[in-house]
């Protein structure tokens, strides 16, 4: 993205405290945000409340609105609206005394201490850097999936997608149909909500590479979904894989051709590749390698958080949860970096709830073996986004405002 806003408050509470420069002019220290997912928004609101008096504080984003995970499927299944379902990054960072900028990073020039941003725009000096970027759908291995499929994340690209697939259903009960790759909890929930709006006039298919859906849930809960998605007529085919995508159909491995309309991709996610390429140590398959305090392995001023994070010696599910969970520590030990302190470790709970909308008033709660779908799981599961949102829909008044 070659756009490029900055914004920052006037009366700049992030910049108090300063360093002495080389020619004896103070400069504040640069704490550049690199994401705004949603470990970034919770830290961002929380440096509002409580300002880092050392810095300057900049988000580099591609993005202005941040979308909210949670809130996704309900969003498709036309329970919230889409500005129900998404952060506004530079008001939240007007709140917060940051400078917003406008752009998808492209790299880290790790030697100069430099963020890297398209052509026309100056690369940012970092005296600090958090990375929240997320992944997206891995599709490189496919044939053909990165014409055709649409990915479930950037999510803007997956509404665009979704719109024209709901434009391009016929109105009667022709030939229609939509595949959906992927049936972790994501890709069901997403199917479900789907299904609600265009289900009485397209024919849908989750393909799945493993003999599961859902995994990482227990066994109830692969009842619960099994059952519930045999009743609403979506059909699953499991063990395969999508080797092939053209305009009208996927290929799988087995060599069956399934017809596909439209092919939505919700397969396991990768990160940018820009974060191995930078040379920050990573996994083979591209995540950021840190120890417990998020600090990336090779470099201690760089940290990362939520789906990019690759934590020694944890395996955390790629959740909304445990990012929204990691901004906590995180804030705790840029604290404890900027004053020289000693940081501490990241703790990941043990269990999380998760509650995954049927799109039909009601939710599926999975937490550890106990499974369980009903109306309450659903106004549960309302209360919990609508309150998340809530931080960032009502910011209080900084205290730097108050006269
Ligand atoms: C359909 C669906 C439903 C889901 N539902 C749930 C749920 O109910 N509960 C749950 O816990 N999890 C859910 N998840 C998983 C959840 O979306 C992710 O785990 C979560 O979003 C990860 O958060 P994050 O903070 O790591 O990054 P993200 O939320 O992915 O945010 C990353 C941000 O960084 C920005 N960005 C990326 N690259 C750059 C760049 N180069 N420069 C600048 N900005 C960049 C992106 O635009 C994005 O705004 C769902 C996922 C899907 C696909």
């Amino acid at each position: 993205m070659d756009e490029t806003e900055t914004s920052t408050r006037k009366s700049g509470h992030s910049i108090l405290n300063c360093m002495a420069n080389s020619s004896g002019v103070s400069a504040p220290r640069e704490l550049i945000l690199i994401g705004g997912g949603h470990t970034h928004v919770l830290l961002l609101r929380e440096l509002g409340k409580n300002p880092l008096r050392t810095v300057r504080l900049t988000l580099v984003s591609d993005v202005k609105d941040a979308p909210y995970s949670g809130m996704l499927p309900g969003h498709i299944s036309g329970i919230y609206s889409r500005a129900e379902m998404q952060i506004d990054l530079p008001r939240l960072c007007n709140f917060a005394g940051a400078r917003f900028i406008h752009a998808k990073v492209l790299g880290l020039d790790l030697a100069r201490k430099q963020v890297l941003l398209p052509d026309n725009v100056a690369p940012v000096a970092a005296d600090l850097v958090s990375i929240n970027v997320g992944g997206t759908p891995s599709m490189e291995d496919v044939a053909g999936a990165e014409p055709w499929a649409i990915p479930a994340k950037p999510v803007p690209e997956l509404l665009r997608g979704w719109q024209r697939a709901v434009a391009t259903a016929p109105g009667g009960m022709g030939p229609f149909h939509i595949v959906i790759v992927g049936g972790g909890a994501g890709g069901v929930e997403l199917a479900l909500a789907m299904h609600s709006q265009v289900g009485h006039k397209a024919a849908f298919t989750i393909i799945h590479g493993a003999p599961q859906l859902l995994p990482g849930h227990n066994s109830g809960v692969h009842r619960v979904m099994s059952r519930l998605l045999e009743k609403r007529g979506i059909a699953t085919i499991m063990n395969a894989r999508v080797v092939e995508v053209v305009a009208d159909s996927v290929r799988l491995d087995d060599g069956r051709c399934l017809p596909a309309d439209f092919t939505f991709w919700v397969t396991r996610i990768a990160p940018p590749a820009w974060l191995a390429e930078s040379g920050l140590d990573t996994t083979p398959d591209g995540f950021v390698r840190t120890g417990p305090t998020l600090q990336a392995i090779n470099y201690s001023w760089i940290f990362a958080a939520g789906d990019v994070v690759a934590i020694e010696g944890q395996k955390l599910p790629k959740s909304g949860v445990f990012a929204v969970r990691m901004a906590k520590p995180l804030e705790n030990n840029l604290r404890a970096y900027l004053s020289g302190n000693s940081l501490r470790n990241y703790k990941p709970q043990r269990r999380s709830l998760s509650l995954i909308g049927t799109a039909d008033g009601r939710a599926v709660a999975s937490y550890g073996c106990l499974a369980g779908r009903s109306v309450l799981f659903w106004h549960w599961k309302t209360w919990i986004d609508r309150r998340f949102m809530r931080q960032f829909q009502n910011l209080p008044v900084p205290f730097s405002s108050i006269p």
